[in-house]
């Protein structure tokens, strides 16, 4: 048997069975429902996109995986130089993993040693914001703040190697003139926390961080699975504020294959760059740099550049606006959006209670979380489809 990912499987509804998929409709035996979470934020141009598939068959035809210990291929190559190109600044160094979460644990990781490979051997703590999420690994739990790390905390008690605070400038000044000599990063979702509840904060807190963390020799990192490929309506966030570590999941290989990369500036590589065997980064997840991955990653990329992705996602928002406009209800705590990430927030999580119902009857995949009903489509949605998700939203509230 399957067990299902956050389910109390003793009550668990049945999931609905996929049978075949297309653009942004998923398809079950009885029912054409648009995907307005993109499966978990990752399917940016749809499904079955020709080109994407083509990409993938013609890699396949040469080979599907080669480990990269010892061994390296053109699809990780050329992916490594792609993202070098592209990602602002000298975010240059590109380390390659098979999952999100395990993405992270290689930043925090990189952060604790290039202290550690200085001779800085104090600074053993993170910071991290109040509802963070970062994954479901141990250490990445530990800088998260939701059930993963109230788990963690109940079980462990709290670590003194981590601490957490809201997406405040007062609070984050507090905190480095607290733990400035103990810290090795500060760790954020950068303007979109993302699972935490699509919690929008201002980039004046990063532009904030950015200075605190150079005054006080502190590496920051943006952890970008979510944010990544265009989902706050900037390219990365990054392009605003750069940070020294920069983590892309999800979107990365237009949510094909499961794959993520750790790139880091050329100063953090600098830092494990000598004649000591001991300075060296001691991670190598198996499947890194899947060559099927990168492939689908490289032609994902090229999608995104050539049919000016950011411009759709400008339309996403500009629609979502609209028709969310004057749109207020008094079980509607908030009504929020950025780029292709639309959220009404709630007071009262029972309200939510039967929506994915409602919207699957209504041709919509939708999958609400504790207070939060949310959209993140593929960036390919029509108008009318957008319309449609919103639309629903909105008569749940008017109907019932
Ligand atoms: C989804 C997510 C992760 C974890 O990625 P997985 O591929 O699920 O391990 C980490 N950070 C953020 C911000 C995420 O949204």
């Amino acid at each position: 048997m399957i067990w299902y990912p956050y389910e109390q499987m003793k009550t668990m509804r049945a999931p609905y069975k996929i049978v075949d998929a297309e653009g942004v409709y998923l398809y079950t035996a009885d029912q054409k429902l648009i995907d307005s979470v993109s499966s978990w934020w990752s399917v940016i141009h749809g499904y079955k996109h020709p080109e994407l598939n083509a990409a993938i068959r013609e890699q396949l035809d040469k080979f599907a995986h080669v480990m990269l210990g010892g061994l390296t291929h053109e699809p990780a190559e050329k992916l490594s130089e792609k993202l070098a190109d592209w990602l602002p600044g000298d975010l240059d160094c590109c380390f390659f993993s098979d999952s999100g979460s395990v993405a992270v644990e290689v930043a925090l990781k990189m952060a604790l040693q290039y202290y550690m490979n200085r001779g800085e051997t104090g600074r053993t703590m993170t910071l991290s914001l109040n509802h963070a999420y970062h994954g479901d690994t141990f250490k990445t739990m530990e800088v998260g703040d939701d059930e993963d790390y109230h788990f963690v905390l109940q079980a462990y008690g709290q670590s003194p190697y981590a601490a957490h605070i809201p997406p405040e400038i007062p609070a984050l000044e507090q905190a480095f003139e607290q733990y400035h000599d103990k810290l090795n990063c500060l760790i954020v979702e950068p303007l979109l926390q993302g699972a935490g509840g699509m919690r929008m904060y201002d980039v004046s807190f990063l532009a904030r961080a950015r200075e605190l963390c150079d005054e006080y020799g502190v590496l920051l990192i943006f952890d970008e699975v979510a944010t990544g490929f265009g989902r706050t309506g900037n390219r990365f966030v990054a392009d605003l504020v750069q940070p020294d570590i920069l983590v892309l999941g999800k979107a990365l290989t237009g949510g094909y294959i499961g794959h993520a990369a750790t790139v880091a500036s050329r100063r953090v590589f600098a830092g494990f760059y000598d004649n000591d065997p001991n300075h060296a980064l001691m991670h190598g997840p198996t499947f890194m740099g899947n060559a099927l991955a990168c492939s689908v990653a490289l032609k994902s990329i090229e999608l995104f550049e050539r049919e000016d992705y950011m411009s759709k996602i400008r339309r996403i928002e500009d629609i979502a606006r609209r028709e969310l406009a004057g749109f207020a209800d008094p079980r509607v705590k908030e009504v929020r959006i950025m780029g292709g990430c639309i959220c009404l927030e709630v007071y009262d999580p029972a309200t939510l209670t039967g929506y994915q119902q409602f919207a699957y009857r209504h041709g919509v995949f939708s999958r609400p979380f504790l207070n939060y009903l949310y959209a993140m489509p593929p960036y390919i949605i029509s108008e009318a489809e957008l319309v449609q998700v919103i639309s629903l939203m909105k008569q749940w509230f008017l109907q019932n």
